[in-house]
């Protein structure tokens, strides 16, 4: 992307700042050009820097978030510092799709509710009468797009919005394009040179040197080519049915670049995950299994705010070490074993009474659905509230990352399999899924990885009598 911002003198419609923080850094060429082609000086923040990071440290409402996300008040006083005349922060909830095999394109609930936080509790806004428009906006869409674009700013004429908007939208796949020829050339590169590369996986806004600590260039200090998960996914592909549902539109890219990456001699994966993450809860163990699946190493990085790459080193180090003495056997990636068929509840099932354990979600209204349950000849049963052998049991088999009520409503259901009194030769689980962009669409996919299979396939539930692992 040639970026030329305009001219103060050139800017018939004032100067508009733009955070560099979070999903900025996958959609920045669509906003730039948008708002160019509309006359505005378009000002990004600066980059990220502990400073930076400290100048909107009072307004970070949780600390509980991602590193990422806290940056973005740091980015958003920088905007107020530069005396911007307006801030432009969508709150992006859908992205363009990219991938047919994903069932959805969400952002990460943070990455598409940030704006809000922004609004609420940077005061310096509302002080230095700065306006920030935060309009929510569903990129899968083009026309709802260009709608929300036009209601955001009704003073710009219709037809001048429209031609902006698809002007941004070409050059924003003009840029993923570019992006992908350069992981192209890379691999190329590496051929050529025999050169080893690592996949650096993560989301678009890992790239920022504040939030990857300089871990890429630890990588290539090590001899090694960094290549990120967006310059080679379109190369993967997903063999198999997933566990997870491939619902988020960053992840998709992971789980692609694990597949490709896990299939080539020269090539590597390495995640990066930023504490307080909660889908990677869900995404590390996914890429572990195909990355593992295909007999390699897969590492995973924890990063936040505090800049110590010692622990990184030594990973990186280990990392090359078994790359050395799997070269030195000659041991190649395996083929991934497709994942066994889940049985479905038959109407066969239902008339040899199978029990049908449905996790306690909401004491009130469960109490009704297992009456419907029943009524409508169903054997249906709600476990009662969760016990502490339950919460052991959800801690003993759910990323430690997960919120709590995933701990719970997984500890619970574990709990009665493994402890209750029931024929598991004859028993089903009924849980629900929320399609919305939190992890809870994804309770069932964490059951069953509490339950796991062998790489072959076959079964190795933890209960050896079960049939549904
Ligand atoms: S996907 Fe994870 S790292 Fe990214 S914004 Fe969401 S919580 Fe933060």
């Amino acid at each position: 992307m040639t970026i030329k911002r305009a001219k103060k003198s050139e800017a018939t419609r004032g100067t508009i700042g733009i955070p560099r923080a979070l999903n900025i850094y996958e959609n920045y060429p669509l906003w730039f050009t948008i708002f160019d082609a509309l006359g505005y000086r378009v000002m990004l923040s600066s980059k990220s820097s502990k400073n930076l990071y400290e100048k909107g440290i009072e307004t970070i409402a949780s600390e509980a978030v991602c590193y990422p996300a806290k940056l973005t008040h740091g980015h958003v006083m920088d905007l107020v510092r530069k005396k911007v005349d307006a801030i432009f922060y969508p709150s992006v909830v859908y992205e363009k799709p990219e991938f047919g095999e994903a069932t959805n394109n969400f952002n990460c609930p943070v990455v598409a509710g940030y704006p809000e936080v922004i609004r609420v509790n940077v005061d310096a806004l509302e002080e230095k009468g700065i306006p920030m428009y935060s309009p929510f906006i569903a990129l899968d869409n083009e026309k709802a797009f260009i709608e929300t674009m036009k209601q955001t700013f009704p003073e710009i004429p219709a037809e001048e919005m429209e031609q902006a908007v698809q002007k941004g939208l070409a050059e924003a796949e003009k840029c993923r394009r570019d992006i992908q020829n350069e992981g192209e050339a890379a691999l190329h590169y590496m051929a050529k040179n025999n050169v080893k590369g690592i996949v650096l996986a993560g989301h678009p806004y890992h790239v920022d040197p504040e939030v990857n600590h300089g871990i890429p260039e630890l990588i290539t200090m090590n001899g090694m080519a960094v290549l990120t998960e967006d310059s080679i996914s379109h190369l993967g592909s997903i063999d198999h049915k997933l566990r997870v549902e491939n619902q988020w539109k960053y992840h998709a890219r992971l789980y692609r670049a694990a597949s490709f990456a896990a299939k080539q001699e020269n090539l590597e994966f390495v995640q990066l995950t930023s504490f307080g993450c909660g889908l990677d809860a869900i995404t590390t163990d996914m890429c572990q299994e195909i990355i593992e699946g295909h007999n390699k190493v897969y590492t995973l990085l924890k990063i936040d705010e505090i800049n110590n790459l010692g622990a990184a080193r030594i990973r990186v180090r280990s990392l090359k070490a078994a790359i050395e003495e799997r070269d030195r056997h000659h041991i190649k990636p395996a083929e991934m074993a497709p994942p066994k068929e889940r049985p479905l509840f038959t109407k066969e099932m239902r008339k040899e009474g199978y029990t049908i354990l449905a996790p306690q979600l909401a004491p009130t209204h469960f109490a009704m659905l297992e009456a419907a349950g029943r009524a409508t000849g169903y054997n249906l049963e709600v476990l009662p509230a969760v016990t502490p052998r339950g919460v052991d049991e959800g801690l003993r088999y759910v990323n430690n990352d997960a919120c709590y009520p995933a701990i719970l409503t997984i500890g619970q259901m574990m709990d009665a399999l493994k402890h209750g009194d029931y024929d598991l030769e004859r028993i089903a689980v009924l849980m629900t899924q929320t399609g919305g962009g939190c992890r809870a669409t994804n309770y069932i996919a964490m059951l069953k990885k509490s339950a796991p299979r062998s790489r072959d396939g076959t079964n190795s539930c933890h209960f050896p009598e079960c049939k549904w692992a």
